[in-house]
């Protein structure tokens, strides 16, 4: 099904709206018209009785039938509707019958049977009257008194009222709806605007942003919005391209080595076998290292698709920490460096992949070893705090210029590109690291002042007993 645009369905529901509202409205408007109408009629037909009873009342007795017929007539000529009524008593006697009554032979209902008064209306010569019937009683004796008003005026009055209402209504509606469409497509024409800016955006042109309006409504919070994430993309991508090209030139070096190695080898014929050996030794150290590299990059995209999750179950971290204190103990020894190790007593319970964990702990032992010069030291320590076991690795190494502390977890990054390079690392050890101890809900914080030495800290939360 076509989708219709918003400014076409907003007018159709203010279409609708609009349309019923004042359908209802009209209604209303036309009822009470009428019932106002017929009040002002009944009550004038109500005091019309009320006079003929007081004029009963005062000549009934003293005058005769015919002199009673005469007054009656005087006084209907007189009253607001001509002569419109009728008079009769408990046998059926006329007292009085206007002519136009009397010619169209109207009944009127005898007092018995009038209990209550009675309105209706009824067409005399096609005309239509509307009749009012009361019971009096004069001096003792019940009298039928029927008095009527032509309703012609009135029912033209409505039928008027009425027509105005079907001809203004529609054109008010769609007067209304017109004005709104036009207002609607007016205050949606700058997201069109908005959309056909973000469709020129593509990945070329990733720096460009749409214009933004200071106009301080959802328009321009949208565009804000929209140029917020244009920002986050562009950051996003920047990463990515950084990322393939350091990993790039991180491959390269040691695949040109191989092959310059390998043809230096293979050019001059006469040569001893040790130095075929040692050869193959460097082409061999040269493809471990790549694919330490490769494994290590195909890790960080595994856990940047979420693809690579840790199995973390309640593992004890003094067992952890001692496992890769051992290792990192017999990597300072053979670099020449102190190495001290303190642990607490009593189990410490975390959710952990003791794996994951040790790897990350050897990460940071292992830098330590690699940047403290020969008679430094290292020490390794878990201690609790605040619900957290935090192992602490501090070396007394070359230490982290201030700048570069920022920098230290991002992918292949090195304070000492050549000095590193040579010390076997590829920058990509501690954002390893940061990830796992993200991945345990854990903070990973660091410490250095150059020359004097560095301390790295994870904390991970313990586990609640
Ligand atoms: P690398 O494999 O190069 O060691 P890392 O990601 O582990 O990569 O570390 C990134 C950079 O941080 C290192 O190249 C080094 O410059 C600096 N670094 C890390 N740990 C230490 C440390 N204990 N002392 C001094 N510098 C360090």
């Amino acid at each position: 099904m076509k989708k219709r645009s918003i400014g076409f369905r907003l007018t159709s529901w203010y279409f609708l709206v609009l349309a019923s509202g004042l359908a209802v409205f009209g209604i209303a408007a036309w009822f009470a018209m009428r019932a106002s109408i017929y009040d002002a009629i009944d009550d004038e037909l109500r005091d019309r009785v009320r006079g003929v009873a007081g004029f009963m009342n005062l000549q009934i007795g003293s005058l005769t039938a015919p002199e009673m017929r005469d007054e009656f007539r005087e006084h209907a000529v007189l009253g607001p509707a001509g002569d419109l009524f009728q008079v009769c008593d408990q046998e059926g006697q006329w007292l009085y019958r206007s002519l136009p009554l009397e010619s169209n032979n109207v009944p009127i209902a005898a007092p018995a049977a009038l209990p209550a008064p009675r309105f209706e209306i009824v067409r005399v010569q096609e005309r239509p009257l509307r009749f009012y019937s009361e019971r009096i009683v004069v001096r003792g004796k019940p009298y039928a008194v029927q008095v009527a008003a032509p309703m012609k005026e009135a029912f033209e009055a409505l039928d008027r009222f009425k027509l105005l209402l079907l001809l203004a209504m529609p054109l008010l509606v769609l007067a209304a709806s017109a004005g709104g469409y036009w207002l609607s497509s007016r205050a949606l024409a700058p997201v069109d605007e908005i959309s056909r800016a973000a469709q020129r955006i593509s990945i070329e042109n990733l720096a460009d942003r749409l214009p933004v309006t200071q106009t301080g409504d959802q328009l321009q919070r949208l565009s804000e919005t929209l140029n917020a994430m244009f920002s986050r993309l562009e950051a996003s991508v920047r990463r990515i391209t950084q990322f393939t090209a350091d990993a790039s030139h991180e491959l390269r070096a040691p695949v040109s080595l191989i092959r310059t190695t390998a043809e230096v080898a293979i050019q001059k014929r006469d040569r001893a076998a040790v130095e075929y050996f040692e050869a193959l030794d460097e082409i061999l150290k040269e493809s471990e290292r790549t694919s330490q590299v490769v494994d290590t990059l195909m890790l960080l995209a595994r856990a940047d698709a979420g693809k690579e999750n840790l199995a973390c179950e309640a593992t004890d971290v003094c067992g952890v920490v001692r496992g890769a204190a051992e290792q990192g103990e017999k990597l300072a020894r053979n670099h020449g460096l102190e190495f001290n190790v303190s642990l607490p007593s009593a189990p410490m319970t975390v959710q952990a992949d003791r794996d994951a964990l040790r790897r990350a702990l050897l990460i940071l032992i292992d830098n330590a070893v690699k940047y403290t010069p020969k008679g430094g030291s290292v020490k390794v320590k878990l201690a609790m705090n605040d619900g957290f076991a935090i192992v602490s690795v501090a070396d007394t190494g070359i230490g982290i210029a201030k700048p570069d502390l920022a920098h230290i977890f991002d992918r292949f990054w090195r304070a000492d590109k050549a000095r590193s390079r040579e010390q076997g690392g590829a920058g990509l050890g501690l954002s390893i690291a940061k990830w796992i101890v993200d991945e345990h809900r854990g903070m990973i914080e660091v410490e250095s002042e150059p020359g004097k030495g560095s301390t790295f800290r994870v904390r991970v939360p313990l586990e609640r007993s």
